[in-house]
């Protein structure tokens, strides 16, 4: 198994399924222009601290930032370059408050890679700083939208970042800090507790077994599968009779009251029950919307082959009027991109 990360374990928490996707099959996401725009920052803050010896100029990091900015996953031109700017702003509002006070980092973007009771572990730490009293100091900048402060007291990152750090440059850490880049905010916390670093290690260990024991179950969730690149191939949508169809086991649906008249069905009707299973064959009208007779049809006398042919094709222009239904009730729905 390869190893693991802090993300790939919060990734195995929320949904074995997605993790298999991701890690086990190696299907890719789509890019993600929140991750592409924290990239872009953190890429210019190790920048301002990568130089042993002198702090670099504001220009010489802006410059740094342009030519190394990351352009993917945005929905528009527009949209990238007014992140772009915003992101320019954030750098240089972190430059002028903190240039006074510069010192060079003991490292940047530092990549571990340790074994914790058997199971592999790596990561990337954005800085570690060299205290006064030669303890360490594990910075981790954020840049998305929202932060929460008190989260830095029991933040599982950074606990695996003492351990990681502590096992990288054989020192202890001192003090931890989660750094919010659009309001310049920090929020340091002392060293995580040795019971934080134990209930860790049991989380690490528990995903791992289950992960070797092939452990995949999708955890279906309504507001997560909606933005879930998988939702397509997922075993909790998707039946495996049918790929490509809303599986019936997938979180219910929202439309249990009665349907608005304008787009309520026009008449009610009947779908013939259908043959014995296993009697349909895999070229029937329902399965692949061809209008040929399926196999099984062969065999009847010709009255009742009119018939069954007809109910047949019948039930599908139904299945088609509903469908529309359901299209239509899906795109009044506020905020609901399917279900
Ligand atoms: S669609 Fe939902 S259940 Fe399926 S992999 Fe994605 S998050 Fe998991």
């Amino acid at each position: 198994m390869k190893a693991l990360s802090h993300s790939s374990i919060g990734l195995y928490k929320e949904c074995p399924q997605r993790f298999k996707f991701r890690y086990v099959d190696g299907i890719k996401e789509g890019p993600r222009s929140y991750f592409s725009f924290g990239q872009s920052v953190h890429t210019a803050l190790e920048f301002m601290y990568r130089s042993q010896l002198i702090a670099p100029s504001l220009q010489e990091i802006l410059r740094h930032y342009e030519t190394h900015w990351v352009s993917e996953g945005y929905a528009s031109a527009h949209e990238e370059q007014t992140k772009k700017v915003q992101g320019a702003r954030m750098v240089e509002a972190y430059y002028d408050k903190h240039i006074q006070n510069w010192q060079p980092a003991m490292a940047t973007e530092h990549n571990f890679s340790i074994e914790l009771d058997g199971a592999q572990i790596r990561g990337k730490i954005d800085r570690v700083d060299r205290l006064p009293s030669g303890a360490l100091h594990v910075i981790d900048y954020k840049t998305g939208k929202s932060f929460s402060p008190e989260r830095t007291q029991e933040d599982k990152q950074l606990t695996l970042y003492q351990i990681a750090c502590e096992e990288s440059f054989g020192a202890s850490v001192e003090k931890l800090t989660l750094y919010h880049v659009p309001s310049l905010r920090e929020a340091d916390s002392p060293r995580h507790s040795s019971q934080q670093v134990a209930s860790l290690r049991r989380e690490i260990i528990q995903v791992k077994i289950s992960i070797d024991q092939k452990v995949f179950d999708p955890k279906p969730d309504d507001y997560k599968c909606r933005w879930c690149d998988y939702k397509k191939i997922c075993p909790a949508w998707v039946t495996p009779e049918a790929p490509g169809q809303p599986a019936k086991r997938g979180p219910a649906s929202p439309m249990l009251k009665p349907l608005p008249a304008d787009i309520a069905p026009k008449k009610t009707f009947a779908i013939p029950a259908p043959p014995p299973r296993g009697a349909w064959g895999d070229a029937g009208p329902v399965r692949d919307g061809s209008t040929a007779a399926p196999p099984w049809v062969a065999g009847l006398p010709a009255k009742s082959k009119e018939t069954t042919v007809e109910l047949i094709n019948r039930a599908i222009k139904k299945t088609e009027e509903l469908n529309a239904v359901l299209k239509e009730i899906r795109r009044r729905l506020p905020g609901t991109n399917g279900f």
